[in-house]
């Protein structure tokens, strides 16, 4: 049954994807509640609510559901146990599924989820111990990247083995790993999709993403020759996962161009970084449309509104010439009002679109 415009929709998660995915449900005249354990968050600044409390206060995440008609998340790393809780009270919706929260939180089973399914990723290895890393250099060899199973982004707790004996010196420190063997690809790129309650698909087209230090910095399309020729069996593969899943709203899929086809290397159940251009540059922005499509409404049209877009990410200090950036008027400014300025910190992005 549609939810209709006035009612209001749960966010959890404070940061930029909540506030921009606030912005767009407020287009179509709905209202947001923010639960978030950060006091000042920047999507609660832009929203109807905010509820201040941690993710395991399963009264205060109860009495937030009861006042929203559907619940959705802009972060993945919200923990599973305590809106399995809420879900089974059967309360209120929650899109996407929560078990799409469950496989993209964790390398591992993120890897494995879509190797069942027939898609290609990087050879890769669970890693708990000393013993555990012996193995997978040994089977998949060097070079590769060690990286922690949960909580990593943006290229945070990964670390590059170059040789062997390189790896001697890595205390695990308890966590759970997983040892990759580094892909040679030409490109990176993302397939986001947007799959409604009737099971209906819409891609936008595939931007290529640069990234620096980890971080995502400039996404483009059209995406190069290369890419494009990628595209077709990549969203097979990203439309596959979303339903097995039974994926309610926007998904990400980031892949790898190689000479040997596309190469999947992570998911992310939500609004994704690479998806900002299609505000300006397509019909139906990914967060309008992750908004219709919790809500059980049509979805939008994700055709390109131009001949292409390129985005930048606004890093650390990047987003202080603000100034500058606005007096071109050919560049699309979108700051997220974050107070603090840190290095590698995420705090706006410009669109420019190609006419
Ligand atoms: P991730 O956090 O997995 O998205 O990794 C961040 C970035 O590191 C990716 O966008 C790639 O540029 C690079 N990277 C991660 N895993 C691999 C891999 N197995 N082979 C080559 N590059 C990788």
């Amino acid at each position: 049954m549609a939810i209709p415009p006035g009612s209001t929709i749960g966010i959890l998660g404070g940061g930029q994807l909540g506030r921009m995915l606030a912005m767009a449900a407020s287009q179509l005249g709905f209202k947001c509640h923010i639960y978030t354990p950060e006091a000042d968050s920047v999507a609660g600044e832009v929203s109807a609510r905010q509820t201040t409390a941690a993710w395991n206060d399963s009264a205060t995440l109860a009495a937030f559901a009861a006042d929203c008609a559907v619940v959705t998340y802009e972060f993945e790393n919200v923990p599973v146990g305590p809106l399995a809780a809420l879900a089974a009270l059967g309360q209120v919706a929650l899109h996407p599924p929560l078990r799409a929260l469950e496989v993209a939180q964790d390398r591992l089973s993120e890897k494995q989820f879509v190797t069942e399914l027939g898609g290609r990723t990087a050879p890769f290895m669970a890693v708990d111990t000393g013993e555990d890393l012996a193995a997978a250099l040994e089977r998949i060899g060097t070079p590769g990247i060690l990286k922690t199973r949960r909580e990593g982004y943006d290229g945070k707790g990964q670390y590059r083995i170059n040789l062997d004996h390189e790896a001697e010196g890595i205390a695990l420190g308890g966590q759970p790993m997983i040892y990759e063997g580094l892909v040679r690809f030409t490109h990176e790129f993302s397939v986001i999709l947007c799959r409604g309650q009737q099971g209906e698909v819409r891609f936008w087209d595939s931007a290529e993403n640069v990234h620096r230090h980890g971080v995502l910095d400039v996404s483009r399309v059209p995406a190069p020759a290369e890419i494009a020729g990628q595209v077709d069996q990549a969203r097979l593969l990203a439309a596959q996962v979303a339903e097995a899943l039974g994926y309610v709203g926007v998904a990400a899929f980031e892949f790898f161009a190689t000479e040997a086809g596309p190469v999947f290397n992570e998911m992310a159940p939500r609004v994704h970084n690479s998806g900002h251009w299609t505000i300006e540059g397509a019909l139906t922005s990914q967060f309008e449309n992750h908004i219709r499509a919790i809500c059980g409404l049509p979805l939008g049209d994700t055709r390109l509104a131009a001949r292409g877009a390129v985005m930048h990410n606004l890093i650390g200090d990047a987003a202080s010439d603000w100034s500058g950036l606005l007096g071109d008027p050919a560049n699309h400014v979108h700051l997220y009002g974050k107070d603090e300025c840190r290095p590698g910190r995420k705090m706006g992005h410009v669109t420019r679109l190609l006419l």
